[in-house]
């Protein structure tokens, strides 16, 4: 590899570590109401409630190197799951540089590239993703902030960036310049309206069946979303997700004991795994299916 490479990677992963250090505090911030996102205010000690020095909010470095995992003022333990979320951000990215961009789009570093707009919008899903995840691990919650701005951003998203998701199988528009670019905005905005339809049914049905709600309006909030971005290919993520959500979801029950188990991470997973590869694991389904 050449210098420009090795920046590169290392921007990202910079780059990574910050958004995930943002991602804690929306996490933290969020689901308590009355602390807000956006106001400048550094991050308080949750015992003695010192507030942080600039110093202590770098990601990662902060936390092994000048605390040492604990509050320099009162010496209280600060929760790994900081640094981890940072870290696990920061590896995420480096991912997704590696999936959408090749070793020569990474060296030659041109901006107007429109492979770094496809990363963009991914990083942009994946940080979403990863903060609703913990949210719902958390809380039990999907909220509203995040999920009903993302439903109006996904189509936008799609139409800007169409590279971004994997193509659908109903195109309009066929001729045009902007063919791609509309192709994906109806396919968003029609999947959009039937995910939600879709998801609130069967909730609907599961509330009638066992006489409690069986799922969250939040789940189907953030369904609409996924449905936005990646038209049609939603129906693909509940199929991950369900996949890889009960065989997980038997493990936790088996060593937990405890019957819930929160769907949102196997929602952000299977989103993930759709958006990036959707195209591959249809003709995957497809093949196995084909009579012999
Ligand atoms: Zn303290």
């Amino acid at each position: 590899m050449d210098v420009v490479s090795y920046m590169v990677w290392f921007v990202v992963a910079i780059l990574g570590l910050f958004i995930g250090s943002f991602l804690n505090v929306v996490i933290y911030r969020l689901p308590r109401e009355c602390l807000s996102v956006w106001k400048q205010t550094r991050s308080r000690c949750p015992r003695c409630s010192v507030q942080l020095r600039w110093f202590d909010n770098i990601p990662l470095l902060s936390y092994v190197v000048l605390l040492r995992g604990r509050c320099f003022n009162c010496g209280k333990r600060i929760s790994m799951r900081y640094p981890l979320i940072e870290l696990f951000t920061g590896l995420v990215f480096l991912a997704l540089l590696g999936i959408d961009l090749d070793a020569d789009r990474i060296a030659w570093f041109d901006l107007t590239d429109p492979a770094w707009r496809v990363f963009a919008v991914h990083a942009l899903v994946a940080s979403t993703l990863i903060a609703l995840s913990v949210i719902d691990i958390d809380h039990r919650i999907l909220p509203d902030a995040i999920t009903k701005p993302a439903i109006v951003l996904a189509p936008a998203l799609a139409f800007l960036v169409p590279a971004a998701v994997p193509s659908s199988f109903w195109r309009p528009f066929a001729m045009g310049e902007w063919s791609a670019n509309l192709n994906a905005l109806a396919n968003g905005v029609v999947s959009a309206a039937a995910a939600s339809g879709f998801l609130w049914s069967i909730g609907w049905l599961g509330s009638k069946a066992f006489r409690k709600p069986a799922m969250g309006l939040g789940d189907v909030k953030l369904f609409a979303g996924m449905g936005g971005l990646l038209g049609p290919w939603f129906l693909l993520v509940l199929v991950v997700a369900s996949f890889v959500g009960s065989l997980i979801g038997l493990v936790v029950m088996a060593i937990r004991k405890d019957r819930y188990v929160p769907f949102g991470p196997f929602l952000a997973f299977g989103m993930m795994v759709v958006m990036l590869r959707g195209e591959a694991i249809w003709k995957l389904v497809m093949t196995w299916l084909a009579p012999r």
